[in-house]
Order: C-alpha cells, then sequence, then structure tokens
C-alpha cells in the first residue's frame, strides 16, 4: 500500500485521538484541501482492511480507531453516545479458534453496547 503525506495525515490524526473517530470528524480535522470526504472513507476502509485500524458502528456510523497505540476496544452507550476504553480479553479465544479452524487472523473487533450508569439512572432502567 502507497502511503502518501495525506494519509499519514489521518493515520496520525486517529493515533492522537482519544475516542474512535468517524470519517466526517477526520476530514474536519484535516488541513483544508488536503483531502475530499470519499478519499478519507476510501482511505480507512484500506487502512482497516490492512489492520491498522479498528472499526466499530454506532448509530449506522462507523467510527475509527488506531490498533497502533494498546490494543484496546470500546464500550458504547447507545443512549448518551459516551464511549469507555476497555481492555482485550479475546486474542487467546482467537487464537485458539484460528487453530481450530486453520484460520491465519489479520484483525479483529469487539465493541460492547448498553446504557451507563448516568443514562440508567436518567431512564430509570
Ligand atoms: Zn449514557
Ligand atoms: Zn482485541
Amino acid at each position: 500500500m502507497r502511503i502518501t503525506p495525506q494519509r499519514k495525515e489521518i493515520l496520525s490524526i486517529l493515533n492522537k485521538a482519544s475516542q474512535p473517530l468517524s470519517a466526517e470528524m477526520i476530514y474536519d480535522r484535516l488541513p483544508k484541501d488536503s483531502l475530499n470526504l470519499s478519499t478519507v472513507y476510501r482511505s480507512l476502509e484500506l487502512f482497516f482492511t490492512e489492520g491498522l485500524l479498528s472499526k466499530s458502528f454506532m448509530n449506522h456510523t462507523a467510527y475509527f480507531y488506531s490498533n497502533h497505540k494498546d490494543h484496546h476496544h470500546y464500550m458504547i452507550c447507545v443512549h448518551c453516545q459516551k464511549m469507555y476504553e476497555i481492555d482485550c480479553h479475546i486474542h487467546d479465544m482467537a487464537d485458539d479458534l484460528a487453530n481450530q479452524h486453520h484460520f491465519k487472523i489479520t484483525h479483529h473487533d469487539m465493541t460492547v453496547y448498553g446504557y451507563c450508569q448516568a443514562c440508567q439512572e436518567a431512564l430509570n432502567m
């Protein structure tokens, strides 16, 4: 894959981000006139396929985050959309499954959805 300066910029934005970002959010943070939105989309999907990024969906929007930081996942409140970074607990399981099925894993994704404590209280859950 050719890493153009613009693509590097996308990766560095995600490396510095404390939360997953959508293509639109990344586009807003790029220098003006560097890339158009559809190029940002294409680059993100490519990085995801290459295993450089993880992807989670929220309200039908894809959010991306870097795999270069400590590997981690997210727990997302479906009501207020607050995101919590969580540790990965599926590496061993994934390795076992890969051995069983002679599967070569490139990457994995896992997102936990639910209601945060504040929303549970606000909604009388
Ligand atoms: Zn919440
Ligand atoms: Zn993981």
